[in-house]
């Protein structure tokens, strides 16, 4: 069924207002096509913009529709495999550029709520939660690491102190960054959105692109449009399918569900977080949560490969959230929902060309909040000629995934299964 606007989610009901924008109509001309309004296009588009650049985004739904409208709104540090993989795959000089850009997607993040005066539900502090003792070495190495690369903001919770921040006996211990965090991700993306706006920039929502003629001057085709470019930025992720074979040949899309509860009372949910830091454990198929301004629980996990869609998300996420909260056995459920994002078999980001004037990135394999907001830097300054970040993250090998389309689905979940008996066995 063709979706024509958000998912019923906590995040479309509470979003800030922000104007219809009418479909492409007709043909038209501009620097840069961005195709694509989550975090990754509206970045590119935003940075640009403020460059100076004449952009067009197109949207096949609406702004925030895909994955940045729809996540645990948790600004996590780093990319989805960490530094050190990078370190032993491409060498230190390499490693050395990414891992100056770990920690940057949370600096812009701040830098345009600050700027544009965005209302999402800026919180600082993030927090690694230890299962096991391996996840607790694992973290020790890990704040080294990220420490190495400039991130001194970081503290080791040890089982008395970890539970000063999460009112729960499952962890025995774990990480807070302070240069983590959380926001209200739709919101985010509208005010971003709204921000290029301002500055001349072009949105047209409900207009899927369905065709890319690729020359000296791309053209970037719609149902009822079309738009000459000098160069353009896809960043349709998850929700791309095949309109560019070579794209989604080399990464997987994959579904992860979010329940949020009832608003709880402000001694309830103060004895949950009393910090009000977001969470996520350290598990191979990772839960996620963090309180909303409003003060619900708001509770993601799980994974669906190949991205169909789960008859009750409730029945799939609500024992995690018990077993984390049994002091919410009884709280009501309000809303729930699933949401794709797109793994790579590295799990580490694919930014790219095709030709000489169609950029990419995609593929941030479930942490993207923070990577998006570098990618779109990162493509803004490789169109004004300054190359070395973005041939830093072009350099990356990216590989099919076992079994190619027919069984990478198969395959990926027998891989996830013995990762996750090594997480229950504590291996
Ligand atoms: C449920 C969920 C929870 C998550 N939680 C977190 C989290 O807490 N922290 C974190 O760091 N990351 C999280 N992630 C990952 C993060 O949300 C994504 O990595 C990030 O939002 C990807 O942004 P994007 O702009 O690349 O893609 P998307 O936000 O998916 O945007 C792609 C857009 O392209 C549009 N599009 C696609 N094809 C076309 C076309 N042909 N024509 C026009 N438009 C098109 C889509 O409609 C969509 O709006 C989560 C992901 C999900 C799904």
């Amino acid at each position: 069924m063709l979706e024509t606007q958000h998912t019923t989610s906590y995040y479309a009901a509470s979003a800030n207002p922000s104007p219809a924008r009418p479909a492409l109509q007709g043909s038209s001309e501009t620097d840069v096509c961005v195709i694509g309004a989550g975090f990754t296009g509206i970045s590119a588009a935003l940075h640009l913009a403020e460059q100076g650049f004449r952009v067009t985004v197109l949207e096949a739904v609406q702004v925030g529709f895909g994955a940045s409208g729809r996540n645990g709104g948790q600004i996590v540090n780093s990319y989805s495999r960490d530094i050190d993989v990078i370190e032993r795959t491409l060498g230190a000089d390499q490693a050395r550029l990414l891992g100056d850009m770990a920690f940057e997607g949370g600096r812009i993040i701040r830098e345009r709520v600050a700027r544009y005066g965005i209302d999402c539900d800026l919180k600082d502090g993030g927090v690694f939660a230890a299962l096991n003792g391996n996840h607790m070495k694992h973290l020790e190495a890990q704040k080294k690491l990220w420490e190495r690369y400039g991130n001194t903001q970081l503290e080791l919770l040890d089982d008395r102190r970890i539970r000063e921040v999460v009112n729960t006996d499952i962890y025995t211990g774990g990480m807070l960054d302070m240069s983590g965090g959380h926001i209200h991700p739709l919101n985010l993306v509208l005010g971003e959105a709204a921000a290029f706006e301002s500055l001349g920039g072009i949105i047209h929502e409900h207009s899927p692109v369905t065709r890319i003629d690729q020359g000296s001057i791309p053209v970037v085709h719609t149902a009822e449009g079309q738009v000459k470019a000098r160069y353009v930025i896809v960043a349709g992720n998850a929700y791309l399918g095949n309109l560019l074979p070579q794209l989604a040949a080399k990464s997987m899309p994959c579904g992860t569900q979010v329940i949020t509860t009832e608003p709880l009372s402000e001694e309830l949910a103060s004895s949950l977080l009393p910090q009000d830091y977001c969470v996520e454990d350290c598990a191979y198929l990772l839960d996620y949560y963090r309180l909303s301004g409003d003060r619900r629980m708001i509770f993601g996990g799980g994974v669906v490969y190949g991205a169909r869609d789960p008859s009750n998300i409730e029945a799939l996420i609500r024992p995690n959230l018990i077993k984390t909260f049994p002091q919410l056995k009884d709280v009501k459920i309000d809303y729930a929902w699933t949401g794709n994002f797109l793994l790579t078999l590295s799990r580490l980001p694919q930014v790219g060309r095709i030709g000489d004037n169609i950029y990419y990135s995609q593929g941030c394999s479930g942490h993207g909040v923070t990577f998006t907001h570098v990618a779109g830097r990162v493509l803004a300054e490789v169109l004004r000629g300054q190359a070395e970040r973005f041939d830093a993250f072009a350099a990356l090998p990216h590989y099919p995934f076992p079994g190619g389309r027919l069984l990478r689905v198969p395959f990926t979940a027998m891989g996830a299964w013995y990762y996750q008996m090594r997480d229950k066995l504590g291996l």
